[in-house]
């Protein structure tokens, strides 16, 4: 999508739990309904961001006003990153922006990318690109919930944990002046999917039914479908925060394939303090799945 202002269609930037919220709140009304329910969100919640952005704006800039003339240090850091994207998004563009899209809902094989994309910070000057993060495409998650009759809220986090990732290997790899490789890479979509797995079936707060259920219809899956990357989560193991960035880096002498992880990549960089570095680092990342890590979106395009 090529435009220099924020698609109309998409709201944020989010915490995930607001996600969750207004899509749970979003699939509660009559399908019949939910274009104009979609309608409704992108207004109320686009005042509630100004309401709670404006605020911590405005307290930010009283607090350097005082701090100028108290002659004090600034105790907070304001705004918080989210503030300054929210407010980067109000200006208009001065050039055309890739703002992304979701991709078609293809039954059947259903992976976390059709579900949620992560539109990459391309970092310049170390600013991250307006409107970076992960999009949640609202209209394929509605739909894969009630096809695959799974929990929604268990979804959305199963799949922000895959597009997390992606975010770690950009996190990861851009402060030491290497990127990511643009587009499909197998390794980085089976690593996703690995950590997605073993938080759904280690740290989800669920019953054990909605994880199992979960667990076939989005993992399982692709798996039998023989999808490459998102079906081949097995060929790769939890270390795979300590290894993948390095593997999919720009710099990466070959593309390692899932098949190749164990033999090129599992035993030797784990040894190492900059995988030991990264696997915390994404410890981390996991740890703010809440909160103000990486910003979120909500794509409601596919309901108009
Ligand atoms: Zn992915």
């Amino acid at each position: 999508m090529q435009s220099a202002s924020f698609p109309e269609s998409r709201i944020g930037p989010l915490i995930l739990p607001e996600v969750t919220e207004i899509l749970i709140s979003l699939w509660k009304v009559p399908p019949q309904q939910r274009k104009m329910e979609a309608q409704r969100i992108l207004g109320t919640e686009r005042d509630n961001l100004a309401t709670k952005y404006q605020a911590a704006l405005k307290d930010s800039r009283r607090a350097t006003i005082r701090s100028v003339f108290e002659g004090k240090a600034l105790d907070q850091n304001y705004p918080s990153p989210f503030g300054q994207q929210w407010e980067r998004l109000q200006k208009p563009l001065t050039s055309p922006q890739d703002w992304g899209s979701c991709k078609p809902y293809e039954p059947g094989n259903v992976t976390a990318d059709v579900l949620a994309f992560y539109l990459s910070g391309q970092f310049t000057n170390d600013t991250p690109r307006p409107g970076y993060g992960v999009v949640f495409c609202a209209s394929n998650l509605g739909r894969f919930v009630e096809e695959a009759q799974v929990d929604g809220a268990l979804t959305i986090s199963a799949v922000a944990v895959h597009e997390w990732f992606h975010g770690f290997v950009e996190a990861t790899l851009y402060p030491r002046g290497e990127v990511p490789v643009a587009g499909f890479r197998a390794l980085e979509e089976a690593a996703a999917n690995r950590v997605a797995l073993d938080w759904l079936t280690t740290c989800a707060e669920a019953d054990s039914s909605s994880i199992e259920k979960l667990e076939q219809a989005l993992f399982v899956s692709s798996k039998i479908a023989g999808s490459p990357g998102y079906g081949e989560f097995d060929k790769v193991d939890a270390r795979v925060p300590g290894s993948v960035p390095d593997l999919v880096s720009s710099t990466a002498p070959t593309e390692t394939k899932p098949d190749g992880y164990f033999s090129e990549a599992a035993y030797r960089p784990w040894t190492s303090s900059r995988a030991y570095h990264d696997q915390i680092l994404w410890n981390g990342f996991l740890a703010g799945l809440q909160g103000e890590t990486i910003p979120c979106y909500i794509e409601l395009g596919g309901y108009s």
